[in-house]
């Protein structure tokens, strides 16, 4: 059995980045330090953040002035980072910059008197926090059919959730053009996570079986295995290695294995590791 692993598999940049800052912050303190809301969508990362001192907090009220209080990589609104100074914390922000470009431009076109319309999911911590630079006329809007239940000013800034689809987006701009005068319109979606889509999708096309690896709360997780789903090959979304059925593997002669961008490097090599027992060689 062949096993082709994905190249654009697991942390990205974004991510590495917070661990690496979660990490350093965390052997920096003697005491432990806290995020705001988990830094991962990944339970056993997160556990293996707690037990290294970095635990989650889903609120300021929940740390103490002094505390070392990490911001995550879908960053916050400017009011918890003010808010997080003036309690008296260490702020250790691994907001990632593609998410911080965002921000920028959202406060650039509230000042430009631009009604800022982000395209994404308005629950998303990420839309959440841009909103907060995006001014009082600021919308959310998830698809183009919405766009018919806000009102549209006549000049409109237009930006992207970083993880949105580039169709979608595309979409909300084209129903947009029609409803206002004039549109500035900011392609801030990250590449990770189409280069991810992709590089799963051309290994798809070769396996008898794809294996998706990543927490069963990470969306992007699940979007990379119903885009694989859907392209017709037999897919499987496990979030450890314990979920890996040998029965699966009968008679498949190429395995393909992908993950998320939550999923931490010795998930993967756990699942390549139970699969090389089980007859797998690297390709
Ligand atoms: S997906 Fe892109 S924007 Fe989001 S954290 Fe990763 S690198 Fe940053």
């Amino acid at each position: 059995m062949r096993i082709i692993q994905a190249e654009n598999a697991g942390f990205c940049f974004g991510v590495k980045r917070a661990m690496k800052l979660a990490f350093e912050a965390a052997a920096d303190s003697a005491k432990p330090i806290y995020s705001l809301g988990p830094l991962i969508h990944n339970p056993q990362q997160v556990e293996h953040l707690n037990q290294r001192g970095v635990h989650v907090v889903s609120e300021l009220d929940s740390v103490s002035s002094g505390d070392t209080l990490i911001i995550r990589s879908h960053g916050t609104s400017p009011e918890v980072q003010e808010a997080a100074k003036a309690k008296g914390l260490t702020v250790v922000d691994a907001t990632c910059p593609f998410v911080v470009k965002a921000q920028k431009l959202a406060q650039r076109l509230a000042a430009e008197e631009y009604q800022v319309i982000v395209v994404g999911e308005g629950d998303h911590p990420e839309v959440i926090g841009i909103m907060g630079y995006a001014g009082n006329n600021a919308a959310v809007i998830e698809k183009a059919s919405d766009v018919g239940n806000i009102p549209v000013k006549s000049r409109v800034g237009i930006i992207a959730q970083t993880t949105q689809s580039l169709s979608n987006f595309r979409e909300v701009v084209g129903a947009l053009l029609e409803k206002s005068d004039e549109l500035k319109v900011f392609n801030t979606i990250c590449d990770a996570t189409s280069h991810r889509q992709e590089s799963a999708l051309d290994i798809a096309r070769e396996v008898d079986l794809m294996i998706v690896i990543g927490g069963h709360n990470s969306a992007n997780t699940s979007r990379l295995a119903s885009l694989c789903l859907q392209s017709g090959v037999i897919t499987h979304h496990i979030e450890t290695v314990n979920e890996l059925a040998s029965s699966w593997l009968e008679g498949v002669t190429t395995v393909g294995v992908t993950a998320g961008a939550s999923t931490p490097e010795w998930i993967i090599e756990d699942v390549i590791n139970k699969l090389k027992i089980s007859g797998g060689k690297n390709s």
